[in-house]
């Protein structure tokens, strides 16, 4: 299974999808750049993101706030005192684990080999130690206890387990002191807050309503690892419902069930979609849940969902001495909203995307890659390819070009086989190519040729855009046997 993400990352470089980041200079860990096909991926899913929670709810609106921002900002939400992660050191490898994941990784092997009641009763006590006074020492002693060895060296020379804060840290003007000190943005969701009265003021809204925002975030990440799942830069699509308190758990309920739902037409097959309740509730937390996709390297978080109460609103009231209520017209009353947030990773969901649409088949003896990218998120929607340089056909082909692209991203190839130009699109996820041949030059008619079946349409030329439309609004994926 490593193996197949091993080979999406070798495509996503071959193909300009996502390249290290500069990686002339041998790369920066954890950070990764777009090239020309990522980026078109990555805006489509932004925008899918966006018309769903924005354009399709006349409740909510959008915002770009800065990633610097002041920094109580961060000791008001708490990321300051924190926003930590529980590390251990293997004195022997030197390399670095998050102990948490150390035990769960551990839990896991325990079941892999029908341990299954001695996984369960460490399990108890791994949710025990995640909630105890202190976390770090009461997870040094369940590795301590279990005898827990590092899984790269084997050995069982541990440091103690350290708190680490993730944020990183940078200063405004020319001078470097405490006071210049401001943090890069570890979640976008703070900008949201502090804004939270211009925005309802200015937009006129009344409760509920949210806030959506799309924007990067930084962590300075100990462990990061599996291509671009776990980044130090990245980004995050972000949405704060703000609710009348009491009325938490119904919105809540009501996301969960709107956030699955969007994976799914983005076409991720609901059986590697679940619901991962949490077991240690963030501190502001009354209510939360992951959404988890099965990937290659197994089940892990892409979204979350939190009834984050009012925690942060009456936070920053406190530190800023600044009122947050908000005053129900209705009722006559003041009170402090409850909100609840839907947070899903940009480029998570990009990995996502491309794990589930990544397929290998063998046509007529030979391998054929394909991505079954839905045809709305793929970077290329239509390629346009005469079938030879020649006849008169590449200046037709380029006036259907021409035709297309105001209304769909297009590209144009006329060189080598057809058949190698359409494995090339089928590798990219492009969903259809129209070929220009003589008959085009006797009668108007193109051929489509649908990615995922390999079949192919004659369509008259005037009926192309509407036909191509029509299957985009309707597109079903067939997936190959
Ligand atoms: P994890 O447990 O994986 O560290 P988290 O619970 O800290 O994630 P949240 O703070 O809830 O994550 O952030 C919301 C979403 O942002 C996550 O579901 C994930 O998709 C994304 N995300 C968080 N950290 C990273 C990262 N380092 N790289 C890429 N995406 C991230």
């Amino acid at each position: 299974m490593q193996d197949r993400l091993e080979k999406i990352v070798s495509l996503c470089k071959r193909r300009g999808f996502i390249f290290p980041s500069s990686e002339i200079y041998g790369g920066l860990a954890a950070v990764y750049d777009y090239g020309p096909l990522g980026v078109e991926l990555k805006r489509n899913v932004q925008q899918r993101w966006w018309q769903a929670m924005v354009y399709e709810h006349d409740n909510i609106v959008g915002l770009d706030a800065a990633i610097l921002m002041h920094p109580t900002v961060w000791k008001a939400s708490g990321h300051v005192d924190a926003f930590n992660d529980p590390l251990i050191d293997d004195r022997q490898s030197k390399r670095r684990y998050r102990a948490d994941q150390l035990i769960e990784d551990y839990i896991e092997k325990l079941r892999a080999k029908g341990e299954t009641e001695r996984a369960e009763a460490l399990h108890r006590r791994l949710i025990e130690a995640l909630n105890a006074a202190d976390m770090p020492k009461a997870l040094y002693q369940i590795i301590l206890d279990e005898r827990i060895p590092s899984p790269d060296s084997g050995a069982f020379d541990w440091t103690e387990v350290r708190q680490f804060n993730l944020m990183f840290v940078t200063h405004v003007g020319p001078v470097v002191s405490e006071e210049t000190k401001v943090y890069l943005r570890p979640e976008t969701a703070q900008g949201i807050f502090v804004n939270f009265h211009n925005v309802k003021d200015a937009a006129r809204l009344q409760i509920p309503f949210g806030i959506a925002q799309i924007g990067k975030a930084f962590r300075n990440e100990i462990v990061a690892r599996q291509f671009i799942f776990r980044m130090r830069e990245f980004e995050q699509m972000e949405m704060q419902y703000f609710v009348k308190p009491g009325t938490q758990m119904e919105a809540f309920e009501a996301w969960k069930e709107k956030r699955l739902q969007w994976h799914i037409e983005n076409g991720i097959r609901p059986e590697h979609l679940r619901f991962h309740v949490h077991e240690k509730l963030a501190h502001y937390a009354d209510a939360a849940v992951d959404i988890q996709y099965l990937f290659p390297m197994g089940w892990q978080e892409v979204e979350g969902i939190h009834s984050r109460t009012d925690y942060d609103l009456r936070r920053h009231q406190e530190f800023s001495g600044k009122r947050m209520e908000y005053f129900d017209p209705q009722t006559q009353e003041h009170y402090i909203p409850y909100v609840v947030e839907t947070s899903v990773g940009l480029d998570r969901t990009i990995l996502m995307l491309l794990c589930e649409a990544y397929d290998e088949e063998e046509v007529e003896g030979e391998t054929r890659v394909v991505l079954r990218l839905h045809p709305r998120l793929a970077p290329i929607t239509v390629a346009v390819l005469p079938l030879v340089r020649k006849d008169g056909m590449p200046e037709r082909a380029q006036a259907i070009l021409r035709d297309l692209q105001p209304f769909v991203h297009t590209f144009y190839d006329e060189k080598g086989a057809i058949g190698r130009r359409y494995r090339r699109m089928d590798e990219v996820g492009t969903p259809f190519c129209v070929t220009i041949d003589s008959q085009t030059l006797e009668d108007g008619t193109v051929t489509v040729r649908d990615r995922d079946t390999m079949l192919q349409e004659r369509i008259a030329e005037a009926q192309l855009l509407n036909y191509l439309q029509d299957r985009l609004r309707h597109w079903k994926l067939v997936r190959a046997l």
